[in-house]
């Protein structure tokens, strides 16, 4: 029998499938791993924005690993929406408790249209709980400024803001260049402590990205399930997610999904 290989999403619900466990697990599909989900809350969502957020408590969260822990060991681990301190502290401990060290952590905070996915006292816990147990962590730019409380606009601030993650405990940073609105081109930063490295694209001009951070940190969580390296696996995710948005799929009123067909 051929190995499989085997990734797990602790992440929120998007009822429009374009985001959260359901890209996740999309994008598990298509790139070739078997997908497995731990569900932090539930969204009520469109691509015209998020209607209603049912977070799960941390209970619930913490059978769901056992669940996966107990029994299935996925090859590597990603987070999305955790909402609260609560989940992040859970979620922290099962980490830790089966030694799930190929962690993408993916600080999502909040929707492109507006609505809070984390509570804003939930970031110290990521950053004290979650961040030194990543691989690989992965914020946009408002994500980043979050993180650090630093104001990013220039390529210099970027580097320092990577720096800082970095020391907050994730091993590889990939600060995601999406954000920087006005640029002919799309610079993400891969900084591993040593070198920066600089993934570029051009931008498309499109409002179909919902959920590009979700399948981008997914795609990176499937490469390193497959025994792919850091860099290879976040190249990787790159040439996935660009090629997600050029094909979107133009449904919806609002910002609608990419395209998850690898
Ligand atoms: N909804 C859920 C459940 C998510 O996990 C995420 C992830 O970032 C989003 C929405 C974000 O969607 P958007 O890409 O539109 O900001």
């Amino acid at each position: 029998m051929t190995k499989v290989f085997k990734a797990l999403t602790i992440a929120g619900s998007d009822s429009g499938g374009g985001a959260g466990i359901q890209a996740d697990l999309k994008t598990f599909q298509e790139l070739g791993v078997y997908g497995m989900s731990a569900l932090t809350a539930v969204t009520a969502q469109n691509t015209l924005g998020v209607q209603g957020v049912y977070p799960l408590g941390a209970e619930a969260v913490t059978a769901q690993l056992d669940s996966v822990g107990s029994d299935l060991q996925p090859d590597a681990v990603k987070t999305g929406m955790l909402f609260s301190g609560e989940i992040i502290r859970a979620v922290a401990g099962k980490v830790r408790q089966y030694g799930w060290d190929k962690l993408v952590v993916d600080p999502v905070m909040i929707a492109k249209g507006g609505s809070p996915l984390l509570q804003q006292e939930a970031v110290q816990a990521l950053i004290t709980e979650l961040l030194p147990l990543s691989l690989v962590a992965t914020p946009n730019i408002p994500e980043a400024e979050s993180l650090t409380g630093m104001k990013i606009s220039g390529l210099a601030e970027r580097e320092r803001a990577a720096v800082l993650i970095h020391t907050m405990g994730a091993r590889f940073v990939v600060l995601k260049g999406g954000h920087d609105d006005g640029t002919t081109g799309v610079l993400d930063l891969l900084y591993d402590g040593n070198e920066f490295i600089y993934l570029e694209s051009p931008r498309i001009s499109t409002r179909h990205t919902h959920g590009t951070g979700c399948t981008f940190s997914a795609a990176a969580a499937a490469g390193l399930a497959q025994g792919n390296t850091v860099k290879e696996a976040v190249h990787t995710a790159k040439a996935f997610i660009q090629a997600a948005i050029e094909d979107c799929l133009g449904i919806g009123a609002g910002h609608g999904p990419t395209n998850h067909f690898a």
